[in-house]
């Protein structure tokens, strides 16, 4: 079966074409720009040239059919025919309280969808656009959704609700409900697999530290506890969000600087983290380059990220009552040896014992960077959120199939 994963954003979309006999990515690429006259459309098939195509693309259902034209092209193509796509995967940031899983798209699935616009504004009215696009040129494919939010379902009470009038949780679903899940999954099972242990008998810390970021304690394969809360601002410091701090500052901000609810809600979201303290960069390459030429608020800017990253990591481990391992994954976490240094130089308390030869070690492969003598293992997992999609599109589909 091939399978199509998309993740549609309001003004871009990537997707990947696998063939699930053997979980091979056929192609990937993206389109970017949507709703402007010079979109671009980048497309990576294997085992050929990258093609970039600039042209109009007004809506995602053109981009889709642009998609769609390019994977069956007679030179850059990688399937024969669109009949050849049996099923589409999209990601979805918010599920809400409804889905604690993936689920095929039917009506009630997108009325839902539609019903949780108001806890993601802007990432659920683009995913509908994504499914719509899909739906008006493969008509008749099934579709199914991957909810960011979903593994983080199985947090107690005790964790998700705000200490806030609960009428308001009653009323707005106002609650913690953690994104990145899919990520947080799929690197706490690789862990399990690579450790050779049940993921039952597991406590483990996973560290998905991207331009978005965020650490969850997953005890028995069930995440306990996440650093993103309604919304992903919460938690860690980010490149461009600033993760925790003190609600008070929101009116105070608002009143002293004459701001709206959408100005404070930006710079919360976009002007602040690593490019609010170093005034450089949100990219993490970029603040340690400028960290080695010296200069002093990139250090800052560092030195911030990790002490909160750290603190997150030893608030875990007494949720947990203790950790096995700690993951780092997404781009920050698979490439930065120095963050893994020092957050692990930190942890010495819990027993963690980094091997610097490992941790400088650069790869694609999941590995240890802990010595053989650490009390916690440390690991590093390249996450693959889109193979999980596409494995929950193919069991739901092949399931749907032989059930009819
Ligand atoms: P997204 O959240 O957009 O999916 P990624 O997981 O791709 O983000 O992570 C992007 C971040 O990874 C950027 O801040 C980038 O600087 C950082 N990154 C990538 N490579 C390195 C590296 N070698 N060293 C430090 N940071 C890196």
């Amino acid at each position: 079966m091939k399978v199509l994963v998309i993740n549609a954003g309001s003004s871009s979309l990537k997707y990947q074409l696998y063939d699930m006999t053997d979980e091979s990515v056929l192609a990937a690429g993206r389109v970017e720009r949507i709703g402007m006259e010079s979109a671009i459309l980048t497309h990576e098939p294997a085992g050929k040239p990258e093609v970039r195509e600039v042209s109009e693309i007004l809506d995602h259902t053109a981009a889709i059919r642009k998609v769609l034209a390019v994977i069956v092209h007679s030179e850059h193509g990688v399937i024969r025919s669109i009949e050849d796509i049996q099923a589409v995967g999209h990601r979805v940031v918010h599920g809400g309280e409804s889905f604690r899983e993936s689920a095929i798209v039917t009506p009630e699935v997108k009325q839902e969808i539609k019903r949780l616009f108001d806890l993601a504004p802007l990432h659920n009215p683009a995913h509908m656009m994504g499914i719509s696009a899909v739906e008006a040129n493969l008509p008749g494919v099934p579709q199914v959704v991957v909810f960011d939010t979903a593994f983080h379902q199985t947090m107690d009470q005790n964790a998700y609700l705000y200490p806030i009038p609960l009428a308001l949780y009653r009323r707005h679903k106002i609650r913690k409900y953690g994104f990145h899940g899919t990520s947080h999954m799929y690197v706490s099972r690789r862990a399990a697999e690579f450790l050779g242990r049940k993921l039952e008998e597991l406590k483990i810390v996973t560290c998905h530290i991207g331009n978005g970021a965020s650490v969850t304690a997953v005890k028995g394969g069930k995440s306990v506890d996440t650093s993103m809360g309604m919304t992903p601002l919460e938690g860690l410091m980010m490149g461009t969000r600033s993760g925790d701090l003190d609600p008070a500052v929101v009116p105070f901000v608002m009143g002293k600087e004459d701001l709206t609810i959408g100005e404070v809600s930006s710079m919360l979201n976009k002007h602040s983290g690593l490019i609010a303290i170093s005034g450089i960069s949100s990219d993490m390459r970029e603040i340690q380059e400028a960290m080695e030429e010296g200069h002093p608020n990139a250090r800052l800017a560092f030195e911030m990220y990790e002490y909160r990253l750290r603190k997150y990591i030893g608030a875990y481990a007494a949720a947990m009552n203790g950790i096995d391992a700690i993951v780092f994954t997404a781009g920050v976490g698979e490439n930065s040896w120095l963050l893994r240094a020092r957050t692990c130089l930190n942890l010495a308390y819990l027993g963690v014992e980094i091997d610097p030869e490992a941790n400088l070690v650069r790869s694609k492969e999941d590995r240890r960077i802990s010595t053989a003598n650490s009390k916690v293992e440390v690991l590093v997992i390249p996450t693959n959120e889109e193979l999980v999609i596409a494995r929950d599109t193919y069991a739901l589909v092949r399931s749907e199939e032989s059930g009819a």
